[in-house]
């Protein structure tokens, strides 16, 4: 009887009609860290096939050609976990989805992703695999696609005094190649995210 009383009083009030009559939604505001499912940017894939190497979703992207018969990454919304990895990865600026992860700003927060590279020394056998796979390796120095070895101190990595030595692990876009390309489970990539907060 009491609580029947209580929602009679409550419908009553000239505020809760007021609410009820002319109630606002919160705008729909995307947040700047949003990140969405990957979207083509206009410029044109060179088929080096890393979103498809990076993509940690099966079945999340696959590059086609398209009716024009030009390469073309597609994504497949059901499988996309919107991790972005394929964006960062593509080194045509194919593909793009926010920024969550690359430098980023927000409220004096800063976002910034790179990649470390680690060698166990006691399983590599220094075969060189690694940074003769590497498609970056193979941008810098052509050579090492046909002579297998380099002496170039601008790759990422490469046998040096008979020892897989990282030299530019900057330059390293997480493709993971090399992991792939390494016999021995020598060589791991992972993913470092870095938070910095501005004080002034
Ligand atoms: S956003 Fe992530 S899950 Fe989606 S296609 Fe790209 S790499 Fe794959
Ligand atoms: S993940 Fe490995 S193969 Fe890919 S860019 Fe980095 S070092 Fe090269
Ligand atoms: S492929 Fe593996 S074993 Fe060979 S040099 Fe690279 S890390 Fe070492």
């Amino acid at each position: 009887m009491f609580s029947i009383f209580c929602y009679l009083r409550e419908f009553l009030r000239p505020e809760w009609w007021k609410k009820f009559l002319f109630v606002k939604t919160a705008p729909l505001v995307t947040p700047p860290h949003y990140r969405d499912f990957p979207v083509l940017t206009g410029n044109e894939c060179s088929h080096e096939l890393r979103c498809m190497m990076i993509c940690p979703a099966p079945g999340a992207i696959e590059v086609l050609k398209n009716a024009e018969g030009k390469w073309e990454p597609v994504i497949y919304k059901g499988h996309c976990i919107r991790c972005g990895l394929c964006v960062e990865a593509c080194p045509d600026n194919v593909l793009t989805s926010g920024d969550i992860l690359s430098v980023n700003e927000k409220e004096k927060t800063y976002f910034l992703a790179s990649y470390h590279l680690n060698v166990d020394d006691s399983i590599c056998m220094r075969c060189g695999n690694c940074s003769v796979a590497c498609p970056v390796n193979k941008e810098v120095d052509p050579q090492l696609a046909y002579t297998a070895t380099s002496s170039s101190n601008e790759v990422i990595m490469r046998i040096k005094n008979s020892k897989l030595t990282i030299i530019h692990p900057e330059k390293c876009t997480g493709c993971k190649t090399c992991e792939e390309a390494c016999p021995n489970h020598a060589i791991t990539v992972a993913r470092v995210l870095e938070g910095f907060q501005d004080e002034d």
